[in-house]
This record gives structure tokens, sequence and C-alpha cells, in this order.
């Protein structure tokens, strides 16, 4: 299987090439710009410093910015599991949208078509775990709101790119705003920390990881409250 794709080098990597099996994550992530073109500079500029593997343009076209086995820098200080710095696992892809900062939207069909057609490259290249695919958020949560609530993890779990729970939306929604007590709010936590966000948000009292987990798992209602249902779906995956 090959991959159509056009080429335009950034050199925010390291020089230094990485072996294959160390690539064991996909991070999502979205551009937050207003503009595409802004964007495409700011990813390929020696002076921002940043740069993904990947773009998926809002006409669903992919950009290669930095080769898989080289790391581009666009997680920066990040934690999943027993992982620091997520970026010498892991393949970045950024898809365009301006973002929470500047008019956050649907990511389009094309867009998610053209995503799933190179995430199922990867997966199968380098033997990607479907837990392995994560947002931004979810391993910088204090810094990134990226991909974001709308972003379609349900849709792509469904086209086995990643993962979801198994409850019925039913059951759920009857206990979406259901307090939680002490016993059950660090019930929810270990769960947290098993499915592999990092236990230093507990300790900061920060609200973000909640969050994080929300935009990712329960994107209908991101308020940072721990809830019943937040407590069900994490029990589920964890
Ligand atoms: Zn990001």
């Amino acid at each position: 299987m090959s991959l159509k794709a056009t080429i335009n080098y950034s050199p925010s990597f390291n020089t230094k090439k990485r072996p294959k099996k160390r690539i064991k994550f996909l991070i999502f992530h979205y551009t937050g710009m207003r503009r595409e073109k802004r964007a495409i500079q700011r990813l390929t500029n020696i002076q921002s410093e940043v740069a993904s593997h990947y773009l998926i343009k809002n006409n669903g076209k992919i950009v290669i910015f930095v080769p898989d086995l080289y790391v581009a820098w666009h997680a920066g200080i990040s934690v999943w599991k027993k992982y620091n710095f997520l970026n010498e696992h892991s393949i970045g892809i950024e898809i365009s949208n301006p973002g929470h900062q500047f008019g956050y939207k649907k990511f389009s069909s094309i867009q998610i078509n053209s995503l799933i057609k190179l995430t199922k490259f990867l997966i199968k290249k380098y033997k990607i775990n479907k837990r392995n695919i994560l947002g931004h958020s979810d391993v910088a949560p204090l810094r990134k709101k990226d991909p974001g609530e709308k972003f379609p993890w349900e849709y792509l779990a469904k086209k086995k790119v990643g993962y979801w729970h198994n409850l019925s939306k039913s059951k759920l929604i009857k206990v979406r705003n259901k307090k939680c007590n002490k016993i059950l709010k660090n019930k929810f936590y270990t769960y947290l920390f098993k499915i592999g966000y990092s236990k230093k948000y507990k300790k900061l009292n920060h609200k973000c990881v909640i969050k994080a987990f929300q935009r990712r798992f329960r994107p209908q209602l991101v308020n940072g409250i721990i809830d019943q249902e937040c407590l069900l779906i994490s029990k589920n995956l964890a």
C-alpha cells in the first residue's frame, strides 16, 4: 500500500534517525490557526521549532513535513503511561482547524476520510496498538486542548482507528451530571491512570485532566466535573 501525499520538509526534527520499533503512538493535533497557509508556514519555519510528520489540509490532501523515522517536534513536554516526552515514540498528525482560539469548527468528512487512510497505513506499518492513538491534550492536558471535543473519536473507533467504550447511550445519559462522592472520584482517577493519563495531574488538583478525558471520551459535556457518566465510561475503558 502506498500513500498519496506531497512533501514540504520542515527543519524542526532531530537529525538522528530512530529505529522503526520505537514508533508506538500516533498523536493527533489541530493546527489552531486562522489560516491554513500560515499554519503551513509555521510548521515549516526554522524559527518556530515546531513540526508534525503529517498535515491533513482542509481539502483532505496530505502533506509530509518530516519522514516517519525522524523525531518531529510536535508534542512538547508530555506524558503517557511510563512514557515521558512522547515525540521520541510517536508520529504527529496535524489536522487543519482554527481551534478553540479562532473559531473551532467541525472537522470535515473529507479531512476525516483522509485521516483514516493515513492512520490505517501507519497502524499497519508500525503495528500501532489501538490504545496508543492519542490526542495532544491526552499527553499534555495542562497546556493543550487539541484536537478537541469536535474530533470524531467515536466514529474513528468504528473504523478501527483508536478505541471507544461499549456502553449504551441511553444508560449513560441517565447518569450524566449525577454527582460522585469522594470515594467514587478516587475510583475515577484510578481508572484514568490505568487508561494512561499521568498521576501528576491529580496531585496538582487540576481540572484539566478531567477535561482532557471528557474531550476524548464524553465530548457532549466538557465541564471538568467528575460525574457518574465519566465514572462509568472510565471504568469501561480501564
Ligand atoms: Zn497539538
